[in-house]
């Protein structure tokens, strides 16, 4: 049996606890409960207010951004995020198998169809090396983008996600995706706080997505952030996403199919607090981040860490074991001893409504998927 005994009593000491260790729990400790009964005392608790302007600022200010555009929850925030990209009904969208069923269900949302390629072992996030050997093979440029040889169908985005706040290799991506005219739309629901090559994940791509869900960095209850550094581009989410529709005092009249995809106030007001709190989370994080990374030198366990140009989140950390049977054995010994622990996520294709989708031979992630599992990465 592997010996988990010295990892519960390290995690036990960090987290200061004999009680159950989640993988990730929220913190509470700054403004939030004054500015949530702000936002009660105004009476404003709904789609519009104060908290929601601020919010979207501040998440312009963090990012880097020049637009961000507060929605309901990250899945929504993709949904439109793809849409936005042109992506249409019945064209495809290339993205990693490995990933959160909320990154599939945004392509499909928009009657598109996801085609699954492989990630890199180093990120975890969809590999640049898999996305060009799928278009050398398949992809065939015309007047109006890129177009899938097999299918027929047009290649309308790529969508990457930084896996656990990992960021992908960006500049690799957006290579082939540039000479296939493809637009990047990045899945950063786990990367807030993130950074490759000094720029903030989620505004290297034409448009992206962020989440606030209660286990992610920080959290507004729940609740998303459209980014984007195309202003245009920016005000067309917001109108989308606030039932499209005409400025006017009393008149209604929407353009379009829009969605009430708002983020609440009483939401925005905790996420404000929240993000008052991010660095000093993310500072938190990376001291365990480091002291794991001691802590699993030399165990024959290997402890993911940043990859060179990037600066990661440490969102949810994690281990590789050697094989599936090392991996069954670990969840086991540490959850029957109240620590947390639990494997990555299904490959997208093991699930029924993805079990046909076009996929390339997908070793890494196939790799990945038996020996990766998340361990407690709360701030203290
Ligand atoms: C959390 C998450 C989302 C969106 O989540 P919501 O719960 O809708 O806010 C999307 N993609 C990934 C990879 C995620 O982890």
């Amino acid at each position: 049996m592997m010996d988990t005994t010295q990892l519960v009593s390290f995690v036990r000491e960090h987290f200061n606890t004999n009680q159950f260790i989640p993988l990730h729990e929220p913190r509470f400790r700054g403004n939030e409960k004054k500015y949530v009964a702000e936002t009660i005392d105004s009476t404003f608790v709904s789609s519009v207010g104060a908290f929601v302007d601020q919010f979207e600022n501040r998440m312009q200010d963090i990012t880097g951004a020049a637009k961000s555009v507060a929605v309901v929850n990250g899945t929504a925030s993709l949904q439109v995020a793809l849409r936005l990209a042109g992506v249409k009904k019945d064209e495809e969208v290339l993205t990693q198998a490995l990933t959160f069923i909320a990154t599939a269900n945004a392509i499909v949302y928009n009657n598109a169809i996801p085609v699954f390629l492989d990630v890199d072992l180093d990120t975890m996030g969809l590999s640049p090396k898999a996305v060009e050997n799928f278009l050398e093979e398949f992809g065939e440029l015309r007047e109006d983008g890129c177009y899938n040889k097999s299918t027929g169908r047009r290649i309308a985005a790529c969508m990457p996600m930084h896996t656990f706040g990992f960021p992908v290799h960006l500049d690799g991506l957006m290579a082939v995706c540039n000479k296939w005219k493809i637009p990047l739309v990045e899945d950063a629901a786990e990367s807030l706080g993130s950074f490759y090559k000094g720029k903030h994940t989620g505004t290297i791509g034409l448009i992206s997505g962020f989440s606030f869900n209660g286990n992610k960095v920080v959290t507004s209850g729940g609740g998303g952030a459209i980014v984007t550094n195309d202003v245009e581009l920016g005000i067309q989410a917001k109108y989308l996403t606030t039932t499209a529709k005409r400025p006017h005092p009393y008149e209604f009249f929407h353009d379009e199919l829009g969605y009430n995809f708002r983020m609440p106030n009483l939401n925005a007001a905790l996420a404000c607090a929240q993000l008052e709190s991010l660095n000093g989370f993310l500072e938190d994080k990376r001291i365990l981040a480091n002291k794991y990374a001691e802590f699993f030198k030399d165990s024959g366990i290997k402890f993911k860490q940043e990859t060179a140009y990037t600066k990661a989140n440490y969102w949810l950390m994690c281990v590789e074991l050697k094989n599936k049977a090392e991996r069954e054995e670990f969840l086991k010994n540490t959850n029957d001893q109240s620590i947390m622990t639990r494997p990555i996520w299904n490959l997208m294709y093991r699930l029924p409504m993805y079990a046909n989708c076009q996929r390339d031979a997908q070793a890494n992630a196939e790799f990945l998927e038996e020996r990766i599992v998340n361990i407690p990465s709360s701030a203290r």
